[in-house]
């Protein structure tokens, strides 16, 4: 028990940022009778770039219970379109994920945590967040002052509480973060069919012509989320790039695609090697960069980094340890399931397009790949779990293989 002083503050957490990661670590705490500010610099429901496939590791944590409204397509599969035109693809029966629009997606999970009793403030931007040996505390633009026990930075790849502490540099670095440009273009029902072959189950990957990037076309009920993001350093001319992602792939769906409203952003990065926590203060999400380096996904990452920090806050706030070394646990939890996933995607991200050609085209011909799949985006393995799931399931697979590889090149030859 550590005997420290606590003077009087207004909360016991206060919580930076009303997205996937802040809400979820909001509902845990308040949920269980922590007074809790979740404090949002917009009104919700907020606008956030985003592809808008969450999956389905992500939906388990909130026991799969969204509104129907919400959801825009069941996901099942995904396609990888390679740069010499052919597709890899892998469906599962089981579900992989689902699409949403994230405005509200993140009102439903905002709402939720109020629901469970968290105070939610809208329009309440944090311009700067500190910690001392009694409190943490964070000044709002418009001139007020809060102070809690403990503070979750929860506020985004720009975040101003993991700057405030110290946590991350003041500028980002161009060859750990990512930056993109993506648009929503309304296509109608039927465009949405036909962009997709009529399967609106599957997203779509596909690589942006030289550059060591990729962009995506993600189906919802009439629109279709697409985007390109890369490391920062290939991404310029952004706008050019991304024009010309755009006309390719309006020639590849046959479809016109019209939007005035593109958006460019930054994509969080070095989440595991960088320190999350710090006296009174943790930061979770895309805050913490805890994004997929290879598929650039984060939602799953950011709600169960928020868990696991409302876990370990309320450890402390139950046993009253107040100290720096009380949060390392936070680090080492994320660090256990997050890390060898991370790694795995940084190896492979850095081959690009050629980790694409050589595993993916092959890979599609075992039967086990879409349950490998679905496994990964479900959360019951990680992607360190495959080699050795490979090596257990290929003597199985090998006959189906040498069939498929050996009808697939005498169709070849034909
Ligand atoms: C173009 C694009 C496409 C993507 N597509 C996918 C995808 O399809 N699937 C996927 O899983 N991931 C995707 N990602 C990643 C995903 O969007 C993020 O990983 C995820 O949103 C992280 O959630 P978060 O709660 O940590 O942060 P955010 O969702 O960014 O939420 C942070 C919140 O903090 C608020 N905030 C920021 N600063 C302050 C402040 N100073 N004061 C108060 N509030 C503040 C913001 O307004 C925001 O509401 C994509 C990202 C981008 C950029």
């Amino acid at each position: 028990m550590n005997m420290e002083v606590v003077s009087e503050v207004d909360y016991d957490v206060i919580v930076v940022g009303a997205g996937p990661a802040g809400s979820i670590a909001s509902y845990e705490l308040a949920r269980a009778g922590i007074r809790i500010a979740l404090l949002e610099k917009f009104t919700i429901p907020r606008d956030k770039p985003c592809g808008g496939a969450v999956m389905a590791r992500g939906l388990h944590i909130v026991r799969g219970k969204i509104p129907k409204r919400i959801v825009e397509q069941m996901i099942h599969g995904l396609r990888f379109v390679l740069p010499d035109g052919k597709e890899a693809q892998f469906k599962s029966d089981r579900l992989i994920g689902i699409t949403v629009f994230r405005s509200l997606f993140d009102e439903f999970l905002a709402k939720r945590a109020e629901a469970a009793g968290a105070e939610l403030h809208e329009n309440a931007r944090v311009v700067l967040a500190s910690t001392s040996e009694h409190h943490a505390q964070v000044k709002l633009r418009n001139g007020d002052q809060l102070e809690a026990k403990f503070l979750i930075g929860a506020d985004g790849v720009n975040s101003i509480v993991s700057r405030s502490l110290g946590l991350r540099p003041k500028r980002k670095n161009p060859f750990r973060i990512g930056l993109g440009m993506e648009a929503d273009f309304h296509v109608g029902h039927e465009g949405v069919m036909e962009a997709t072959r009529g399967d609106p189950s599957i997203l779509e990957i596909i690589p942006v012509d030289g550059r060591i990037s990729y962009g995506w076309m993600f189906p919802k009920k009439e629109h279709l989320a697409i985007g390109i993001a890369g490391a920062s350093v290939h991404m310029h001319p952004l706008r050019p790039i991304f024009e010309s992602f755009r006309k390719k792939l309006e020639a590849r769906i046959g479809i016109d695609l019209k939007t005035d409203k593109k958006r460019t952003y930054f994509l969080g990065g070095d989440g595991i090697l960088g320190k999350n926590y710090t006296r009174r203060a943790l930061l979770v999400g895309d805050a913490a960069g805890f994004v997929d380096p290879m598929m650039g996904e984060g939602i799953a990452y950011a709600m169960r980094s928020g868990q696991l920090a409302a876990a370990v806050i309320k450890r402390c706030l139950d046993q009253d340890l107040y100290l720096e070394k009380h949060l390392i646990e936070y680090q080492a939890l994320c660090h256990d399931e997050f890390a060898a996933n991370f790694a795995m995607a940084e190896r492979a991200a850095l081959k690009g397009t050629s980790f694409a050609e050589s595993v993916l085209i092959h890979a599609q011909a075992l039967k086990m790949s879409s349950e490998l799949l679905a496994a990964l985006a479900r959360g019951e393995i990680g992607y360190s779990d495959i080699p050795a799931l490979v090596v257990r399931n290929l003597p199985r697979e090998i006959p189906r293989f040498v069939r498929t590889t050996i009808q697939s090149r005498i169709l070849k030859k034909q």
